[in-house]
């Protein structure tokens, strides 16, 4: 019996119905040497599985495993109508299991009582799509439509501006994240790159909500914004947490919650550390990742201090600056409309150096001192909930009076590109810039 089915299927039963299941193993009922041959074990074994009876055959060869299989289920299916129960043959379903370039041929099928059973490429198990390579690829591409739906639905009730609090938009985050997370112990160690991204996808999505932010902002600055674990970290730690309690209870352990809760907490630390190690060399949002990094840990664990939509602008650089609205189109340059000294406005001049916000910059470095790098500005925010009220305050009121400076901008320019916009995309911007509730 190949471990990794075993184990498969284990997880399946325990970790998604966590309950006594009605499936049978055929092997228990019915053992291959029973059916006439011994099997000699190659290399790579090809399995099978049938219907809500599951049960696994294994073989050296497609041939060999195709009659070990006609044969078992046709012994199954004798001993089960010899109980007097019927089998529904046309409802039964076959996948093969097997290694690289072995797949079975296109029309395989298995003929039991005169009904074909169709080997398919992928089948529906407990929830999971299991394929033939246990590498989840038809399971990751059922799941993501189903999880972008959810998150698109979850994020038209969290607009930037207003809306519900970080709580409830955590915990939005939360439903997401069991859906896209189910049966994690299952395929935790198969994520990927395609698989990878489908998990991605929707967490970006979240994240940016959830930090109030643009949806151009990373997947790497909105999760580390939202402090939202990358849901591949996730998945492992859920795994490993699966795994090393079936291994203590097999080795007759009774765990107290409290040991739970405790492996809970270290594992979860870990998957921490390997995101602040993958965070050493994020792809984007390089000056947001690099500030929040050294104080990830703290970031995470902070009581005090929620993220507004303008204080997000100042930490990801993604809002109403002349760099950024030149990258996306809406201003023909750069520059920054408040000095005359900067030809690619950023969120950092807007924070450090702009003459135009001095006395505002007056009031924050009083309370967070003079260094206002941003990772120097991050950690005072993480420091102590004055710092953070500071700095908010500053993005508020300064990125208020950028904003209105804009919108007078686009009612009086030519400039095609900054015409001021119109019909749903005006009520939807007029929305955005309703006052904080
Ligand atoms: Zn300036």
């Amino acid at each position: 019996m190949s471990p990794n089915f075993d184990s498969k299927i284990s997880a399946m039963k325990k970790s998604i119905l966590n309950q006594q299941t009605c499936m049978t193993r055929v092997t228990n009922m019915c053992d291959a040497k029973e059916i006439g041959d011994v099997i000699e074990k190659g290399e790579e074994t090809y399995e099978w599985k049938e219907s809500s009876t599951i049960g696994e055959i294994e073989s050296a060869t497609y041939r060999e495993a195709s009659l070990l299989a006609t044969a078992g289920v046709a012994e199954v299916v004798r001993r089960i109508r010899r109980l007097g129960l019927e089998v529904a043959l046309h409802k039964s379903e076959a996948l093969c299991f097997h290694g690289p370039r072995r797949k079975p041929p296109a029309d395989a099928s298995l003929t039991v009582g005169g009904v074909s059973i169709v080997i398919k490429q992928s089948m529906r198990y407990l929830g999971i799509v299991l394929d033939g390579r246990w590498n989840f690829g038809a399971h990751f591409a059922e799941l993501a439509p189903r999880v972008t739906t959810a998150a698109g639905a979850l994020t038209r009730l969290m607009p930037n501006l207003g809306g519900p609090e970080a709580s409830c938009r955590r915990l939005y985050m939360g439903v997401v994240r069991s859906i896209a997370l189910y049966g994690a112990p299952v395929w935790a160690d198969a994520l990927s790159r395609q698989n990878l991204a489908s998990l991605r996808r929707p967490q970006r999505l979240m994240a940016t909500r959830a930090a109030r932010g643009y949806r151009t902002i990373s997947f790497e600055a909105a999760s580390v914004l939202a402090g939202s674990i990358p849901w591949d970290l996730e998945a492992k730690t859920l795994a490993s947490l699966f795994f090393w309690r079936e291994e203590a209870v097999a080795q007759g352990h009774r765990l107290a919650p409290r040991e739970i809760a405790g492996r809970r907490n270290e594992l979860c630390q870990r998957s921490i550390e390997e995101w602040s190690q993958r965070l050493e060399q994020p792809t984007a949002g390089r000056r947001t990742v690099e500030a929040v990094r050294p104080v990830l840990g703290q970031w995470l664990a902070r009581q005090h201090g929620s993220l507004t939509y303008r204080l997000t602008q100042m930490l990801s650089g993604h809002g109403c600056f002349g760099g950024y609205l030149c990258l996306i189109g809406r201003e023909p340059s750069a520059i920054c409309h408040h000095c005359d000294g900067c030809a690619d406005e950023d969120a950092q001049h807007t924070l450090e150096v702009c003459p135009a916000w001095d006395q505002d910059r007056a009031e924050l470095r009083a309370v967070v001192g003079d260094d206002l790098s941003l990772p120097a500005v991050v950690r005072q925010m993480v420091d102590s909930e004055r710092s953070w009220t500071a700095v908010q305050t500053f993005a508020e009121s300064v990125m208020l009076r950028k904003e209105a400076a804009e919108r007078v901008r686009e009612d009086t320019s030519d400039v095609p590109i900054r015409r001021r916009r119109t019909g749903r995309r005006r009520r939807a911007y007029a929305l955005h810039l309703l006052p904080p509730q």
